[in-house]
Formats: structure tokens, sequence, C-alpha cells
């Protein structure tokens, strides 16, 4: 990789590059068409899980600690599997990296996709009041707040309600956490896709300082033939023998120098200088070099995806490569365990507490009772109340504080707790079999009280007189 040279720092202060029409710039338009529908539709599909649960397919839900998606909910306990998620994109990225070079920036990348967004309307500004004109900008900043408004309702839609989101937003029922999701995404996109654009690639990105420990010799990165465009001149100059023309001192490569491919560059690359940095692997530049060629009669190509052997021969290896082979194999493997994860979450939890203090209460009539406090938390789908019994402790009967019976309900929120006591009668504690100390192993079970189920067992103990 090269330094930025003087010419590409120049184009950072070129306020919107040139719009292009081609193959990549067609991708572009639909991988962002497709994530950006994603953003802001997604929380709109709704899913009925009953009672007072959130209605929305996919939702963070931050006060209830639980994130919702479709029929699946995950729990703060859940968190290795975000971890394997993340672990997952992770090596998704190194691999995509090492076929094609920068394609998550240059496709993908919100950044990317929000500096697009802004740019088309800066063009639509300069269109419809000119460009350069103080109407213009004043209608620039409109789009900018605008958009960026947009982004804040939609990444706030992510965290609640999202059909109910517009009227608290309107009418200042919004929570304090809420609406300062809304104002930080809108600042930081009025910012960042509005002010800093490219900046944030060229300078705030960690990316691609590391992305070059992935790239090889059999990379796709966006490239120039230098052999075939070099030396460039002007398009009236006599085109080299070798390409075709008839030669001469003055013959000039393929290349016209006509600059199409710097002007539509989002980050002011001239590609043509060599791989950079700065280069996010967009594919623009050679939209626009493919229309110049097409113009001339000459054959496109003169920048392509390449190797870094060059634009001929196409790369040796694709697959077999080593270090495709480790990361698809981690893929998979990464993948394996989530898919375990997946069926091996816990649909329901339970936390018991004793009571120890103190560690038992003898009754007027002799019996023995043990206070506890049960907590129940579940993600099932219909679970109104569960029957809890002692196993363990021949003799022994459940109550619960509130209910005074072996029941336990279970909110809307699809949890429940309570105080439970569990007392042995004086005519059961000779034959309960507590050891020296007065303690025994016991296990709670608990069962759906609408069906008899068993769908959890807890461990505890009883304490009674040693
Ligand atoms: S040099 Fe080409 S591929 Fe690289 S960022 Fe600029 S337009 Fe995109
Ligand atoms: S668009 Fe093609 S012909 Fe024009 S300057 Fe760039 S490489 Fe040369």
């Amino acid at each position: 990789m090269v330094a930025l040279s003087a010419r590409d720092k120049a184009a950072r202060r070129r306020p919107v590059p040139l719009p292009v029409k081609g193959r990549y710039r067609r991708i572009k338009t639909v991988v962002a068409g497709l994530l950006l529908g994603l953003f802001f539709l997604v929380p709109w599909i709704r899913w009925d899980r009953g009672g007072d649960m959130p209605g929305q397919a996919v939702m963070f839900d931050v006060p209830g600690r639980r994130f919702f998606f479709f029929g699946l909910e995950f729990w703060p306990q859940d968190l290795p599997l975000v971890l394997g998620l993340m672990v997952l994109g992770a090596l998704g990225l190194f691999l995509a990296t090492t076929i094609s070079g920068r394609v998550w920036c240059g496709f993908t990348c919100p950044q990317t996709v929000w500096t697009d967004l802004f740019f088309t309307g800066d063009r639509l500004a300069d269109r419809i009041a000119g460009k350069g004109t103080p109407a213009a900008k004043a209608l620039r900043q409109v789009f900018w707040i605008g958009l960026s408004l947009l982004t804040g309702f939609g990444f706030a839609a992510w965290f609640t309600d999202v059909t109910t989101l517009p009227g608290r937003l309107l009418g200042g029922g919004l929570s304090s956490g809420l609406f300062g999701t809304v104002a930080v995404l809108t600042a930081t996109t009025w910012a960042l896709a509005g002010y800093a654009r490219e900046r944030v690639c060229l300078h705030m990105c960690p990316w691609p300082r590391f992305q070059s420990a992935l790239l090889d010799a059999d990379t796709l990165v966006v490239t120039y033939d230098s052999g075939r465009g070099e030396p460039r001149g002007k398009k009236r100059l006599p085109l080299r023998a070798d390409l075709g023309g008839p030669g001469g001192d003055t013959a000039r490569g393929d290349c016209v120098d006509c600059n199409k491919c710097f002007a539509v560059c989002p980050t002011g690359v001239d590609i043509r200088d060599g791989l950079q940095m700065g280069c996010i692997g967009c594919g623009l530049c050679i939209d626009a070099c493919d229309d110049v060629m097409g113009k001339l009669g000459r054959p496109g190509r003169l920048i392509d995806f390449a190797s870094e052997a060059g634009v001929v021969p196409k790369p040796r290896r694709l697959l077999p490569r080593p270090k495709i082979l480790i990361f698809g194999a981690a893929m998979m493997v990464t993948i394996a365990l989530l898919g375990y994860g997946l069926l091996a979450v816990q649909k329901v939890t339970v936390d018991l507490q004793p009571q120890r203090n103190p560690p038992f209460v003898r009754l007027s009539d002799g019996s023995v009772r043990n206070d506890y406090l049960l907590r129940v938390d579940h993600r099932l789908p219909a679970l109104a109340a569960v029957a809890v019994s002692v196993a363990g402790l021949p003799g022994a009967t459940v109550r619960f504080g509130e209910s005074e019976g072996p029941t336990l309900a279970l909110g809307e929120d699809r949890s429940g707790s309570d105080r439970l006591m569990i007392t042995l009668p004086r005519n059961a504690l000779d034959t309960a079999g507590l050891d020296a100390d007065g303690h025994k192993p016991i296990i709670l079970v608990l069962t759906n009280a609408a069906t008899g189920r068993v769908i959890e067992r807890e461990n505890s103990y009883f304490w009674g007189p040693p």
C-alpha cells in the first residue's frame, strides 16, 4: 500500500463525486436498498406472543433485558450465543476480505451505505436548486437533517414498539433513554454521513489498518492495469502498436487520462497510483472506466477486480488457499456450535434462595418449616402457572405465601416470584432421613400447572434439628 497522494488529499475537499452507471453501481444500489430496507422495515414486522408481551418480531427489550427474534427469546445468560455470532461475523469478514479485499467497506458498511445516500441527497439538492447556490446548500441541510432524523427514529424502533413510537416522539411521551437514542443517532448520522463521510474510512476506521494482513497475492482487489493503460495520454494521441494502434514516439496506452475514475471515487483515490488505504473497493472507478473504454471502442476492464499478479491472468488459486480453508473451517465449527447452543437454550430458569436466618422454624404443632425465595422465568409459548412439589422428603408439603397453595402464578412478563414454604410434619421428622447436621438434599419439581408436565428440577437442601 502507498500513502495518499497530494491529489487524493485534495480530493477529500471535493464536495460530491460524480454519479456513474454500471455493474458495480447497480450492485451497490441493490445491496444498499436491501440493507436500508432491513434497517427501516424489520421493526414493523409483527409477531403475536400473547398477553402483554411485545408484538414486534425483532426487538431489543432493554428494560426487560430480553431480545426477541420472531419465535425466539434471548436473555442475558445467552451472551455466549451473541459472542458466537460476533465471532461468525468476524470470520465472515476475514474470509470475504481474503477473497475480495474490502468488499465489506465498499458495499455493506453502514458508513458507506449512508454516505452514498447523503451523496444522492446532495446531487438532488444541486439539481433542484442549482449547483453551488445558497439554496442548494440549504436544501442539502434539509436532506441531511431529514435523513439523520429518519435514521435516529429507525434505530430507536429496534428498542421499542415502533407502532406507537411516532406518537410518543411527537407527543413528548418518550422515555429519556429512547429520546437520547434518537438524538444521538440523529447527531452522529449528520456528523458522520453528512459531514465526515470518507474521512471516517480514511482516518477513523481501524479496519483498513488490519485488512492488509489478510490480503495475499491471490486476493481480488481493484487494480489498474498499468501495463495496458500506460503511458497515459490524451485521446488524440496514437495508440500503442501492441494494442492495435499506429504506435510511434508519442503513442499512448489505453488510459486517455480523462480522470473519470478519480472523479467518481467516493474517497478521492486515484487508483492508477496503485492499491491505497483509501480505496474501499466499491468498484465505481471500474464502471467509470468501462464507460470511457466503451465510448472509445476499446475493451473494458482497464480497471478491474484482479489479483496482485495483474489484470491478466486472473487469480491462480481462489479456494484451496490455506487462509480461506482455515476461515471456512472455523466458520463451520462456529455455526455448528451456535446451532447446538440454540438447541440447548434453557427455556425455564429457576432461582431458589433458601432463607437461612434462622435455617428452619419449629411450628407450634412440632412440624419444621424451611423458607425459600423462588423466582421462575420462562420463554415458553404458554405457561400461566407452575405447581411445585418436593422429591426426597416424604411427607413434606409445599405452600406459597401468596397463593397459599403449591402453585405459583406467572405474570404476562413470563416470570413470577414468591416466598416458598416447605413444611415437614412432626411425625415425618424421624423417618425423613436428616443427617447428623440436620440437613438433607431435596429436589424441587416444577410442573406446568395446566398440563402436569415436568418443566424443571432444582436441587436444594432442607434443614431440620440435628
Ligand atoms: S479507487 Fe475505485 S474502488 Fe477504490 S474507492 Fe475509489 S472508486 Fe471505489
Ligand atoms: S477512467 Fe480509465 S481512461 Fe479515464 S483516467 Fe481513469 S483509467 Fe484512464
